[in-house]
């Protein structure tokens, strides 16, 4: 269909595609997001998943004669929320279209898609990669119907055929030829999907297929037009992506090397043998003879309805990215970070609202918390600490009670303290909230595990006399001036205490000592 002149893209100057043994790869995508209405685009019948096949279609599903289709307010507004996150253009009169093709699962023999006029036009998908600023192009997002599925596994010998998915909302999203490599492809449909779920318009569930993933591939040499692209289907999880993708790079190189030329062609990727296979290629590609539905009327969206919408609209990850640098003083790759989810943006505003510290906040998600959760496998909104609870930890670290080491060791414990049973911290949280304040809690645990700094300062001084007695060399070597001795006194001294010293108050004491 669009043949694509080579634009460079104007965000993307100065940044340098990295090369596969002397190849160029260029990427476009094509994401189709499952809309999350509790209707079909064009029927009343339910879109929840997992349902007894053929239970959730009705006669508009099954294509009975003389029915009709209607079109569903809800998925034209999850439309125009995705064109506003994008920054696109919502085009005010866009058509459907009918995709001729024949296939068990599309009773009518055609899809309704849209061709020529989409209703999402242009947009850009902005994001991080490693701390280079990305940033993908996207050429339209178009509503469509999704088809039914044919079920192989189930009957020997024959194909069932389920037609509850049929009729279900899509929003199609096509990128420009934007992307150099597998990482980027990957990190651009990461933040796509952090997108469509933050805004709420797909449950952007991989595994039920709310969010799947076709990649356009394509090598060439530096300076050469682009070399013809093999499509990848289906990809449902991030890392079969970069897999695919790797594999089908690799793989066009060799055939270019070996002298073969490429054959446009539509791929699939098998997980258990890392392997991509052509299901079809260019010669019997269909002729989809695409033309306007008669039954559905040009899909018109006036101006008041997107300014409706885009005043309802929460607040967007690259916005929030935006105010907490300028709020907070984070720096852009952290406030991008920390919005990855709703969830960790508001964890995070509600543990430096707690305690007024937001990039101390911000270091420990980055640091402890993501480390934790990384291991536990669990998700922010249900960590064991809670932000109101990592924000006293960070405030008495901040009030020198206790110090950053031992401030991680606190939290350890509070982390723990959740699940281990037998410990005084073994009871779940609801318990632990009728004993205190979480205020109190925090500082039980830094009590009962004896994590305080100690600021009696008798207390210290007679650690500091007795290292001083006991390493008179180091002393003499202070003395004589060199200060690296100084150092191994305040370890000295920093062990003495069980790591509860302040370190600045031992130098303090020392220099008072010693000058
Ligand atoms: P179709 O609808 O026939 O699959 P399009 O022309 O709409 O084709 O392109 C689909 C996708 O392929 C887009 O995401 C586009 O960026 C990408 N694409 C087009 N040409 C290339 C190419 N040479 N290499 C990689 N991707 C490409
Ligand atoms: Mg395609």
């Amino acid at each position: 269909m669009n043949a694509f002149v080579e634009t460079s893209n104007p965000a993307r100057a100065g940044i340098k595609s990295p090369l596969v043994m002397g190849y160029e790869v260029v990427i476009g995508f094509e994401t189709h997001a499952q809309l999350s209405t509790q209707s079909k685009i064009f029927s009343r019948a339910a879109t929840a998943f997992g349902a007894e096949p053929n239970t959730q279609a009705c006669a508009v599903d099954l294509a009975l004669p003389g029915t009709l289709p209607v079109m569903n307010k809800g998925a034209v507004e999850r439309a125009i929320q995705f064109g506003l996150a994008i920054g696109a253009h919502v085009a005010p009169k866009s058509i459907f279209a009918r995709k001729n093709y024949f296939y068990p699962d599309l009773p009518k023999g055609y899809q309704i898609s849209q061709f020529e006029i989409p209703v999402v036009q242009g947009g850009e998908i902005e994001f991080f990669l490693g701390d280079q600023k990305m940033s993908v192009r996207l050429e339209r997002a178009h509503l469509e119907e999704d088809a039914g599925k044919s079920l192989h596994e189930d009957f020997v010998g024959q194909t069932g055929i389920d037609l509850n998915r049929a009729g279900t909302p899509l929003l199609e999203i096509v990128t420009q030829p934007d992307m150099r490599s597998s990482l980027e492809a990957v990190a651009y449909a990461k933040e796509l999907h952090k997108i469509v779920t933050w805004i709420g318009i797909s449950d952007g569930n991989m595994q039920e297929g709310s969010f799947r993933c076709d990649a356009n591939v394509s090598v060439r040499k530096p300076g050469e037009p682009l070399g013809t692209r093999r499509e990848v289907k289906n990809l449902n999880s991030f890392k079969f992506m970069q897999q695919a993708i790797d594999y089908e790079v690799r793989w066009q190189i060799e055939q270019i090397e070996d002298g073969h030329a490429i054959q446009q062609a539509t791929v699939l990727f098998n997980p258990d043998t890392g392997e991509t296979r052509a299901m079809r290629t260019k010669e019997d590609a269909a002729d989809y003879r695409y033309f306007p539905d008669p039954d559905l009327p040009p899909l018109v969206i006036a101006d008041e309805w997107v300014e409706r919408v885009r005043s309802e609209m929460t607040e967007l990850p690259r916005v929030m990215a935006q105010r907490f640098v300028a709020d907070y003083g984070l720096s852009d790759y952290d406030a991008s970070a920390l919005t990855q989810s709703r969830a960790m943006a508001a964890y995070f505003e509600a543990a430096a609202k707690a305690c007024g510290q937001p990039k101390l906040v911000s270091n420990w998600i980055m640091g402890e918390v993501s480390r934790r959760l990384n291991q536990d496998g669990g998700a922010i909104e249900n960590a064991p600490v809670t932000p109101g609870a990592l924000g006293w930890l960070i405030s008495r670290i901040n009030d020198g009670t206790i110090s950053n080491n031992n401030g991680k060791v606190a939290f350890d414990h509070l982390w723990k303290g959740a699940n281990v049973a037998g410990s005084s911290l073994s009871a779940p949280s609801s318990t632990l909230h009728a004993m205190g304040t979480v205020g109190e809690q925090v500082d039980q645990v830094i009590e009962s595990l004896g994590l305080k700094q100690m600021n009696d300062s008798g207390e210290l001084e007679k650690i500091v006399d007795d290292v001083l007695a006991a390493n008179p060399k180091n002393v003499e070597e202070y003395k004589a001036g060199n200060g690296k001795a100084l150092n191994a006194l305040v370890g000295q001294i920093m062990k003495g205490s069980k790591g509860k010293a302040n370190p600045q108050q031992v130098n303090d004491l020392l220099r008072q000592k010693l000058d």
